[in-house]
């Protein structure tokens, strides 16, 4: 890789971008971003494109004054603003590049507004640090999960429940396919799952648009993680921040880590997990899938055997794909993340055999080594358009950022119906560009 001082179109977003996506997964939340405004803009842009949903984010719009003598009057009022115009139940406030260059401390500006307006005394008002200059939106998604278990959860009763956290940046649709799997399995009441996005990010059009849109975990629900028996946390393996770790540490809720069920192998092991927390055996609709998903990977083999895939995006997505690829014999030959994890390297090189890895990668690292790598198609975020385009490599798009094709609120790849769509979704593209040739 040629050393270069300067990042071009990153593998990797901004960090509190993260955060919202965590945020959006609390019933009546709303983010808010301590910084300058075009940070806000720039997100809601980013994450309405990718979404088609509105999303709005709060912003306290530090100006050069703000810059200078301190931002805690444009903070202040950013959150009184929100709170008269969103009536929010709680208010996510994570801080921008600027603000963490300044040095605002947030947490007593919290505690300043609180005392200067008791009617938001009770608010729950999460503060969350979120330097983008050093990390990711993985990490501010994990961040965030972290901040809100530890400003609201509650020791109380023992609940007998487990809470399953999904730590790491998914679709509405897979979200929505954990909480059907959960009720197939006559369960939902015993887990506490967090963040939901399922409706908050993909709501359905309604005439009467509420200011925030319904559906997330309630707020007394992550209160009660405190109380839970256990944690299981899927996906976030290469994060240093854990709200699992958290609730270990602080209420001796035991904590458990499970790679994203993606694929044949980690589904299984997702499914084992549910069948030993729950005393109950995988509900017959999804052994018939997984059965499917074993004709469907006989079916593809023939197609997909030996054929060069470059794969980049999230980690834990990454990761995941690439063991999906050599489940039906594809060939991980450049594997990116724009995150950096030794963790993730060490996955990678433990199930795929020599690939090239990119860890902390940009499109022009990416654009390289998929000229020497000799690959025959892209797996990844749209973000790989241009090196599709250039190299007249199929592009199959998954993760996020999804711009330039719709549906990836409704994409789908958790789970044993999950795979085989992504394995069709590969086969076709392959398909389709053998019969223009
Ligand atoms: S990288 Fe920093 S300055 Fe840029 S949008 Fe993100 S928070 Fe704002």
């Amino acid at each position: 890789m040629s050393e270069s001082y300067s990042t071009v179109n990153p593998c990797n977003m901004c960090m509190p971008m993260g955060t919202v996506l965590a945020f959006k997964g609390i019933e009546g939340c709303m983010p808010l971003f301590h910084g300058s405004q075009g940070c806000a803009t720039y997100m809601r842009l980013y994450l309405a494109h990718h979404f088609r949903e509105p999303v709005d984010i709060g912003s306290s719009a530090l100006s050069e004054k703000g810059t200078v003598y301190g931002g805690a009057a444009n903070l202040k009022k950013g959150i009184k603003n929100l709170i008269a115009g969103y009536r929010p139940k709680a208010i996510g406030i994570a801080t921008t590049c600027l603000a963490e260059t300044i040095g605002d401390d947030i947490v007593q500006i919290i505690r300043e507004f609180r005392i200067e307006e008791p009617l938001a005394s009770r608010l729950p008002i999460i503060p969350v640090s979120t330097p983008s200059y050093s990390g990711s939106h993985e990490e501010g998604y994990a961040r965030a999960l972290l901040a809100l278990v530890e400003a609201l959860a509650k020791k109380g009763e023992p609940n007998n429940k487990v809470n399953l956290v999904i730590g790491s940046v998914l679709s509405p649709a897979d979200v929505r396919y954990l909480k059907d799997m959960l009720n197939d399995w006559g369960c939902s009441d015993e887990f506490i799952l967090f963040p939901d996005i399922s409706e908050t990010l993909d709501a359905p059009l309604v005439e009467e648009m509420p200011t925030i849109p319904e559906g997330g975990t309630p707020l007394r629900d992550v209160a009660d993680t405190a109380n839970s028996r256990e944690t299981l946390t899927i996906g976030g393996r290469f994060q240093k921040d854990f709200a699992g770790a958290f609730l270990e540490e602080t209420y001796g809720v035991k904590s458990s880590l499970l790679p994203l069920p993606i694929g044949l192998e980690h589904t299984d092991l997702f499914v084992s997990r549910m069948e030993e927390l729950t005393g109950r055996r995988l509900p017959g609709k999804y052994e018939a899938e997984r059965g499917r998903l074993l004709d469907t990977l006989a079916d593809v083999h023939n197609y997909l055997d030996g054929v060069r895939v470059a794969v980049f995006g999230d980690s834990d997505i990454v990761v995941e794909l690439t063991r999906l690829l050599t489940e039906v014999g594809a060939v991980p030959a450049v594997v990116a993340t724009g995150y950096s994890s030794p963790g993730f390297k060490a996955e990678i090189r433990a199930n795929s055999a020599d690939p090239i890895i990119l860890c902390g990668a940009d499109f022009t690292d990416i654009h390289d080594q998929v000229c020497k790598g000799r690959v025959d198609l892209l797996l990844g975020t749209s973000n790989g358009k241009q090196i599709s385009q250039k190299e007249k490599i199929p592009l199959v798009r998954v993760g996020l950022p999804n711009h330039d094709r719709v549906g990836a609120n409704r994409q789908l790849i958790l789970g044993y119906e999950g795979a085989g769509r992504l394995l069709d979704a590969l086969t076709n593209a392959l398909l389709e560009e053998r019969s223009r040739k």
